[in-house]
C-alpha cells in the first residue's frame, strides 16, 4: 500500500557528547540493523534522547561518526538526513486539519499531488476517516497516529521515536504498542525508539540496549537480556530479580554447586556472569515466575533436580493475572513469587511456611562485587 521505502542501518562508532565536563555519553559503539525494530531504554538521565539527537542531526557529537546506510552523515544537517522523528510532544499544527498535518512535509517539498499518498498514510495509521478534522477533536492516541503518519509521509530509512507513548494513559498506551509495532512491520524500515518503560522495550523491539550512566550496559533481544541479564543493573531494571548473595562451593561438575540462603543451589556454569573459583562469591537471580512454592509439610512431593530453598509467607495479593507473594528466607532479601491460575481458597495465606524451588536453568548468576542498584 505505501511506497515502499528500505530501512538503513545505523553504525555509531565511538560516538560521544559531552557538556563542559559533563559527560551525558561516554564513547558508544552501536550496530542497529537495517529494518529492525530497536530500543535504547533505561532512567531518566541516562543518555538515550542525546543518542536519539545525534542520530537525527540535532545534536553534534563531541567526537565519533554517525552512518546510515554505509554513509557518513556525522555533519549533516537535520532536514538533508533521511531520518524523521516523532517526539512526545505531537507537535501537530492546531490550525490545519488531520490530512494537511500529514500533507505538510509533501508540501513543502513542492509535491503537487498528495492525494493518494496523504490517504494512503492514514489508512496506514488507521485514521482514514478523521482526515477533515483538527487536532483538537482527536483522542491523544489519534493524535500520535498522526505524528506517526506525519513522520512517514516523506519515507525516512530511519524513524527515531522519543518517548512517542509518554503521554498516554497505560491502556492506550499498551494498544499503541502493538500498533506501532504493526507499523513498523508493514514499513519495514528502522525504528529506533527511546522508552524509560521496560515492558514497553520489550513488548516492541527485537533488539534492546539497555543504557545506564551514558553507556550501554548491555545489548540483547528482550528475551535474552530478561532470562541472562548481564548485571545486577539489568536484572533489576528488567522486571524483579530475587538476587540472592551465594558461594561456589563446588566448580567440577556441568553446573557450579553454590551455598545460598541456607541451602545448596545449582548453577549452569554457562549462566554465571562472575568469575569461577571454589569459595568465590557472586549473587544468584531467579524471576519470580520460575518459582514454584509447596507447603513445607509437602517438601518430599518437590521433584529431584530442582533448586529448592524453604521461607515463610508474608505477604499475599491478588495482582489480577496471577498472585504475588512476598517470603523471607534464611540471610536473604525478600523473595517474590509469582503464581498463575491459583484458586482463591488455595492461595497461601501469610505466616506459612513453604519450600521454593525451581529449575536450575532458570538461575542466573552475577559478579557480587557490582553494586546492587
Ligand atoms: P530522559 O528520559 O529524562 O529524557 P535521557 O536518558 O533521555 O533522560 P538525556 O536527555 O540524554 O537523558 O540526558 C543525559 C544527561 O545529559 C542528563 O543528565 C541531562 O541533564 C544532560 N544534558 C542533556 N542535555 C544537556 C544540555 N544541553 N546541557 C547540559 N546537560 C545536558
Amino acid at each position: 500500500m505505501t511506497q515502499p521505502t528500505s530501512g538503513g542501518d545505523v553504525r555509531l562508532t565511538g560516538i560521544s557528547k559531552t557538556y563542559g565536563s559533563f559527560t551525558a555519553v561516554h564513547p558508544l559503539d552501536l550496530h542497529i540493523p537495517a529494518g529492525s525494530f530497536f530500543a535504547l531504554l533505561g532512567a531518566s538521565g541516562c543518555g538515550k534522547t542525546t543518542t536519539l539527537r545525534m542520530i537525527a542531526g540535532l545534536e553534534d557529537p563531541t567526537t565519533g561518526t554517525v552512518q546510515l546506510a554505509g554513509e557518513d552523515i556525522t555533519v549533516l544537517p537535520p532536514h538533508k538526513r533521511p531520518v524523521n522523528t516523532v517526539f512526545q510532544s505531537y507537535a501537530l499544527f492546531p490550525h490545519l486539519d488531520i490530512f494537511e498535518n500529514v500533507a505538510f512535509g509533501l508540501r513543502r517539498r513542492g509535491v503537487k499531488s498528495v492525494k493518494k499518498q496523504v490517504e494512503e498514510m492514514l489508512e496506514l495509521v488507521q485514521l482514514g476517516d478523521f482526515a477533515r478534522r483538527k487536532p483538537q477533536q482527536l483522542s491523544g492516541g489519534q493524535q500520535q497516529r498522526v505524528a506517526v503518519a506525519r513522520a512517514l509521509i516523506n519515507h525516512p530509512r530511519v524513524l527515531l521515536l522519543d518517548e512517542p507513548l509518554g503521554a498516554l494513559d497505560l491502556k492506550l498506551r499498551r494498544q499503541m504498542q502493538l500498533e506501532l509495532k504493526r507499523i513498523q512491520t508493514e514499513v519495514g524500515i528502522t525504528f529506533i525508539h527511546v522508552t524509560h518503560d521496560q515492558e514497553e522495550a520489550m513488548t516492541m523491539a527485537d533488539t534492546v540496549a539497555v543504557m545506564n550512566g551514558g553507556r550501554v550496559e548491555q545489548l540483547g533481544a528482550p528475551a535474552e537480556l530478561y532470562e541472562n541479564p548481564g548485571t545486577t543493573f539489568v536484572a533489576n531494571f528488567l522486571g524483579t530479580s530475587n538476587l540472592i548473595e551465594a558461594e561456589i562451593t563446588d566448580k567440577s561438575g556441568g553446573d557450579l554447586v553454590l551455598s545460598a540462603a541456607g541451602g545448596k543451589l545449582a548453577l549452569p556454569a554457562d549462566r554465571c556472569g562472575a568469575p569461577v573459583r571454589t569459595g568465590g562469591k557472586l549473587l544468584v537471580g531467579v524471576r519470580p515466575e520460575k518459582i514454584t512454592l509447596a507447603h513445607a509439610e509437602d517438601a518430599g512431593s518437590v521433584p529431584e533436580g530442582r533448586n529448592r530453598i524453604t521461607g515463610r509467607i508474608v505477604d499475599s495479593s491478588f495482582i489480577g493475572v496471577s498472585t504475588q507473594y512476598l517470603i523471607t528466607t534464611p540471610d536473604c532479601p525478600e523473595i517474590t513469587v509469582y503464581e498463575q491460575n491459583i484458586e482463591r481458597d488455595a492461595r497461601l495465606v501469610p505466616g506459612a511456611e513453604v519450600v521454593l524451588h525451581w529449575n536450575p536453568a532458570h538461575t542466573f548468576g552475577l559478579d557480587a562485587a557490582q553494586d546492587i542498584d
